[in-house]
């Protein structure tokens, strides 16, 4: 199915605090079609979470502010919803996997009655067994007997209970999930089980899915579309062979590659990125990535727009600024 499942269109964030105005996330466009993966890929500060909190309408209230833009999740316009029809497409049509689990689980409430509270939020007319029955279902799809649905998020182990937040996450097959960086806080081999699982259910149900991430490997081995984001933008929007093919990069990106070590050859001191991130507080007029880009000129204190430097691949660099002409 073709069709567009999510659209953000020029997006913007703020976070007003008493000491500073953070501009999170900066003219942000995307978009994803049912049942497509999507890697968001960008170093910490690159507006990343922020995109996923402002889907699920979840920005922190008084703090957190989507100053433009229009976020459209399945024909509706998220932001000019009223809450109460939010809360009914939250874990309904869009769900959300947390980074942590330690501390998106109820420490003090069962395993089983967390999967069942969303279940009975979306679907008041379930029986008592039916209820029971469809989170036995679940416990045992994502690895768990379902006889340990009466122990507490302490009784397991840290793969565990991200393994129970994906059971809240996928319980009412959302069309839409938003996983935070999902293995983060996981050991390797977790990591690697918890994505196949992530992979493997999301096929199954025919979910779309954002998936967040530092981690280029973990983008090649689940994602079909990638975003690059720096500094609160889209650099780099593409299909997967298109990044990772490599014809054309944009050179953040292409920084990003340099860093992660090659298996085949004997390099004594990795790549870095120099610099940091620009402070997110100040905005800055031309390319944000310009202070640490080795291929700045003069023309680079202009923004770049995005530009297709072939057909589905978006480039935001001076570098591309004619091949679409
Ligand atoms: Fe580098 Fe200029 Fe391209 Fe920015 S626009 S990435 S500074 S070449």
């Amino acid at each position: 199915m073709a069709e567009k499942l999510l659209e953000i269109e020029n997006l913007s964030v703020e976070y007003n605090t008493e000491i500073a105005t953070v501009y999170a996330v900066n003219g942000l466009s995307l978009s994803l079609n049912y049942g497509e993966t999507l890697g968001l890929v960008g170093e910490t500060g690159a507006g990343k979470t922020t995109t996923c909190l402002s889907i699920m309408r979840l920005l922190p209230e008084g703090i957190g502010d989507v100053t433009e833009g229009k976020i459209t999740l399945d024909g509706n316009d998220m932001l000019a919803l009223p809450e109460e029809k939010v809360r009914e497409l939250r874990g309904n049509t869009v769900s959300m996997i947390f980074q942590d689990p330690m501390s998106s689980l109820n420490p003090v409430m069962t395993v089983g009655d967390q999967i069942k509270e969303v279940l009975k939020i979306h679907n008041r007319s379930m029986s008592k067994d039916e209820l029971d029955k469809a989170v036995d279902n679940m416990m045992e799809l994502v690895g768990i007997p379902a006889n340990r649905k009466n122990e507490y998020p302490h009784e397991f182990s840290g793969g565990m209970k991200q393994r129970i937040v994906i059971a809240i996450a996928l319980v009412c097959e959302p069309k839409l999930i938003l996983a935070d960086e999902p293995t983060t806080a996981l050991d390797v081999t977790i990591q690697a089980q918890m994505l196949g699982l992530i992979n493997d259910l999301q096929k199954r149900l025919n979910t779309a899915m954002i998936l967040v991430t530092h981690d280029l490997g973990v983008v090649a081995q689940t994602c079909e579309k990638v975003a690059v984001m720096y500094a609160g933008e889209a650099v780099e929007i593409g299909q997967a062979e298109h990044i990772f093919g490599g014809k054309y990069l944009h050179p953040y990106t292409q920084g990003l590659f340099n860093a992660i070590p090659k298996l085949d050859e004997d390099t004594p001191r990795l790549e870095t990125i120099e610099g940091m991130i620009p402070d997110p507080t100040v905005k800055i007029e031309g390319c944000r990535f310009a202070d640490r880009c080795r291929h700045a000129t003069e023309a680079c204190r202009k923004a770049p727009r995005m530009v297709e430097v072939e057909k589905g691949h978006y480039i935001r660099c001076h570098l591309f600024g004619n091949k679409r002409e």
